[in-house]
């Protein structure tokens, strides 16, 4: 691989844009090295800005999830574009994308769109806190919503009571109203309760954990979480930005049949446009602006072209539902061919449908604590082998690997061939 254009607009990204990216893991600080500049894509590749491909686990994070350049998502917004870009007032197709949400997602009421994951979140506490008139929120060390104050609250070793901020500009107030417990892990969750319950508006967490690598839960610590909430009359958001559409129409909620109060939404609601979304129970959302008082509003939000790239994407995957089984079966077919080609080294392999992730080291990951002893260092290896012959994984070991539509027999293959290779050089250098 030849990396010298990507290298060069490095250099001069630098320049005028902090960090040369402008979301952080995109800059490979937890793997080392550069990152590569990506030029378009296609189906199951990316091609970069020196015209090299690569099988692309990525997915943009998540929206991909049918592939790259479909020409019928793309033929959608262009048509859509062709009558303009943005009115600022209500167009049909908002009301067109609402109710296609509605009829994939059981007990969704109402819905509110937004622009990104963070909005979504953000608001969703918002709104759980003006519905219940109370101020804390549980959330779980490790659980990613985006980069509101709120949520940027980092979990210490041991029995954290309160959170302490994980950012500068976070103030100690904020954090102050952000519980930390742990995934997978009721008991911390009833020790929050225990000080705090009769303060606490909402327990918000991803339903399946992607942000520390992919951690799924147990069926009990959602069924206790719901139970929780309601001895509690706090708010239970599921922040299905990640899994909401991927997992199944439902999401999370139908995966494991446990319903949430409040949902968030991102990246596959928009197929690849900046949208976000949270919708839930008619009680608690008609307390939005301008039906109720809890304020909350976005000059782009419901975006004609976002909305079209959105309805597209959702309405293929509420069309065809046999692609949730092909996903699950390329995700079946990776993970037990991970086992088998990462066999001579120790791992942990992590997977809910088309989110999977590797984490090197054999005690078995449940929470962030477990999911932190992984080895970095040989998953800093093993990115770079696989980048370096053709295969894009997310530039960090607490991050999921998505699979797409587009991924086939053969990517897999390769992949497969690719890692078998990776294993034998560190027995060899072990
Ligand atoms: C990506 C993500 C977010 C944030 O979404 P943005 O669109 O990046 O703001 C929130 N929650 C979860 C679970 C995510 O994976």
């Amino acid at each position: 691989m030849n990396f010298s254009k990507s290298e060069e607009l490095f250099e001069r990204a630098q320049r005028s844009i902090p960090g040369g990216v402008n979301s952080p893991v995109r800059a490979f600080k937890s793997v080392g090295g550069k990152p590569v500049f990506f030029e378009r894509a296609k189906g199951a590749y990316l091609y970069d800005a020196d015209g090299q491909a690569y099988i692309d686990f990525v997915n943009s994070w998540g929206p991909m999830i049918l592939g790259q350049g479909r020409e019928d998502i793309l033929n959608a917004v262009q048509d859509r574009m062709s009558k303009g870009l943005t009115f600022g007032a209500p167009t049909a197709i908002e009301i067109e994308l609402a109710e296609l949400i509605k009829s994939m997602v059981p007990g969704l009421d109402l819905i509110r769109m937004v622009n990104s994951g963070t909005e979504a979140c953000m608001s969703a506490i918002r709104l759980a806190r003006g519905y219940t008139g109370k101020s804390k929120i549980i959330k779980f060390a490790g659980c990613y919503h985006g980069h509101a104050d709120s949520f940027l609250i980092k979990a210490g070793s041991g029995a954290v009571t309160l959170g302490t901020p994980d950012s500068p500009g976070v103030t100690p107030g904020t954090a102050a109203d952000t519980l930390i417990a742990e995934y997978n892990n009721l008991e911390s969750v009833r020790k929050q309760v225990e000080d705090h319950g009769s303060d606490l508006a909402a327990i918000i967490l991803e339903p399946v954990a992607g942000n520390m690598g992919c951690i799924p839960p147990s069926k009990e610590f959602l069924q206790g979480l719901r139970e929780i909430a309601d001895q509690q009359g706090a708010v239970l958001i599921f922040d299905e930005v990640m899994t909401g559409f991927r997992l199944a129409k439902g999401g999370a909620q139908e995966a494991y049949g446990i319903q949430a109060d409040l949902v968030t939404y991102g990246k596959v609601i928009g197929g690849g446009m900046p949208v976000g979304a949270f919708g839930g129970k008619r009680e608690i959302m008609e307390k939005i602006s301008p039906l109720g008082p809890v304020y909350q509003a976005g000059t782009l939000s419901g975006n004609p072209l976002a909305m079209a790239c959105g309805l597209a994407t959702l309405g293929i995957l509420n069309e065809q539902p046999e692609i949730y089984q092909k996903l699950e079966n390329t995700g079946a077919k990776l993970e037990s061919g991970l086992r088998e080609a990462l066999e001579p080294l120790e791992f942990t392999i992590n997977r809910k449908g088309s989110m999977i992730s590797v984490h090197f080291g054999s005690h078995s990951v449940l929470d962030f604590d477990s999911a932190a002893k992984a080895n970095n260092d040989r998953f800093k290896r093993f990115f770079h082998f696989m980048l370096n012959h053709g295969v894009y994984l997310p530039p960090s070991a607490f991050e999921t690997w998505f699979i797409s539509e587009a991924i086939g027999e053969n990517e897999i293959q390769k992949t497969l061939d690719l890692v078998g290779e990776f294993a034998r050089l560190e027995t060899a250098i072990a």
